[in-house]
């Protein structure tokens, strides 16, 4: 009988949400769910929810997501899906601040909603449920499961620190870097250390939308200022992805109130985002001046061997038995992201137990054939782009310029493709290259010619031509 581990199908799923919904979408909300049973004969599942806010916004926003890709992956006609509680004995419940206003602003806690096929009903389920308002520190990660390589050493060191003695060496700690580099590990694992030195400490863990969402529930329900009391209790608040407080003029006026009381009363602040405080849009310079007072640290893409030692300890984690060979393959084989990293070690430990096979260097690379092609580690940008700028019949120069002639702006938004794609350097390092264009103008290209590609099978194969020969050259 096939056997269906939770764990597995659930990483599946996140990867297909990532790509349907984007990486936002599962870091806000699906992240802090988790797949508890699978019961295949009666085509029924159970997700745990961390509190009712994401189990609403789930149901109402991703339902046929979830239906469509998790019918796919148990290969079942229909399933049924049950949204249970948090199971208080799994998860460490934080108290809340201040329950009573919660209750009030969260919309009534539905313990368990049982959906089949798009229509809901209520049906109660066994688990305890309590509303909780926060989302709770992801007990995984922790320092101790944080391998510290030169990559992210300056982060790393910053934080424990931090965790050591809150309020007094940083403050703000701001740490930034790319996707799947370990700031949201690291932003946990401060939480997490600071709670087990000392346990009656007041700690909030947020992403910034979920802050901006509870803070627009406030305004709705008119309780902006028990929103803002909320934090000022606190004796550490870990804000993390703060980029997405771009443009958003009201959550930046409350958050630098709390801010500012928060930081007078010493209280530690620790914030992430994907770059360094003044490359965040739209961001009111009064905050971005702020995030300067204390540390800025930033994660790089890790080297080889960090990420080989990565792997290993994700392996002991998961319990999987991985020889020097096998890591060292796929840890070649993932380029930046070290989610990606992990992903790719369960895909290969699934597939080994689905087959009932030991892990081998041949059952790797069949598994991970076409998962990412080996990196040369000479390309850099400057090989990219003369490349492009010959290929293309125009001067580096101008692919530098700000000249926005057509065949000048696609050429260059092709070079900001592939030197994201075959090249180490992060988005700011690109834009840098390129005269000092700003990260998203460079998300833009890279956007731009993926759209492109997807639609015009002409001009995929001259990327993927280009690509080759700037590999092969
Ligand atoms: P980010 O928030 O920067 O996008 P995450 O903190 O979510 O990245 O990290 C992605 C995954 O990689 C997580 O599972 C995390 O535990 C793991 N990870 C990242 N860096 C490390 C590291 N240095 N050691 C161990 N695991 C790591
Ligand atoms: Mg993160």
């Amino acid at each position: 009988m096939r056997h269906l581990h939770p764990h597995v199908i659930w990483e599946e799923f996140l990867k297909i949400a990532k790509e349907e919904a984007g990486s936002q979408v599962v870091e806000t909300w699906f992240k802090a769910v988790s797949l508890d049973a699978i019961n295949i004969d009666r085509q029924e599942i159970t997700l745990i929810m961390p509190n009712s806010f994401v189990s609403n916004w789930i149901q109402e926003h991703y339902h046929s997501l979830l239906v469509t890709h998790l019918k796919r992956l148990l290969n079942t006609a229909s399933i049924i899906i049950i949204f249970a509680g948090p199971q208080t004995e799994k998860r460490n419940v934080e108290k809340p601040v201040d329950s009573t206003e919660l209750n009030h602003l969260m919309p009534t806690f539905r313990p368990a909603t049982i959906t089949k096929m798009g229509s809901s009903q209520l049906v109660p389920h066994t688990t305890p449920t309590k509303p909780r308002e926060q989302q709770p520190l992801n007990e995984l990660y922790t320092f101790d499961t944080f391998v510290v390589g030169p990559s992210n050493s300056l982060a790393h060191g910053a934080s424990y620190a931090v965790s050591q003695s809150l309020g007094t060496v940083y403050n703000p700690l701001f740490i930034y870097g790319g996707t799947g580099l370990g700031k949201t590990h690291l932003l946990h694992a401060i939480g997490n250390e600071a709670k087990r030195q000392c346990p009656d400490i007041r700690v909030r863990y947020e992403t910034s939308d979920q802050f901006m969402h509870d803070f627009i529930r406030a305004i709705r329900f008119d309780k902006a200022h028990q929103f803002r009391d909320r934090y000022l209790s606190l004796d550490l608040l870990l804000i993390d992805d703060i980029q997405f407080f771009s443009n958003k003029e009201q959550t930046q006026e409350t958050f630098f109130h709390i801010f500012n009381a928060l930081y007078e009363q010493k209280k530690q602040i620790v914030l992430s985002s994907d770059t360094f405080p003044e490359e965040i849009k739209g961001l009111q310079s009064r905050l971005t001046s702020r995030m300067e007072w204390g540390l800025v640290a930033d994660m790089q893409t890790p080297d080889l061997e960090t990420k080989i030692a990565i792997l290993t300890k994700k392996a002991e984690q998961h319990n999987i038995t991985l020889d020097d060979e096998v890591s060292h393959f796929i840890a070649s084989r993932v380029h930046t992201n070290i989610r990606q990293l992990e992903g790719a070690l369960i895909r290969v430990d699934a597939f080994a137990s689905l087959t009932g096979q030991t892990i081998s260097l041949a059952l790797a690379k069949r598994v991970l054939l076409n998962f990412n092609e080996p990196r040369p580690q000479t390309i850099d940008l400057h090989d990219v782009a003369s490349q492009i700028a010959k290929k293309c019949g125009i001067t580096m120069a101008d692919l530098k310029s700000k000249n926005r002639n057509k065949d000048v702006s696609a050429a260059r938004q092709i070079a900001c493709y592939i030197m994201k794609k075959l090249t180490n350097h992060s988005l700011q390092a690109i834009g840098q290259f390129l005269n000092g264009r700003d990260h998203s103008t460079i998300i833009h290209a890279i956007t731009t010619v993926e759209e492109r590609r997807k639609a015009d099978r002409v001009f995929a194969g001259k990327i993927q031509r280009l690509e080759e020969e700037i590999l092969n050259r």
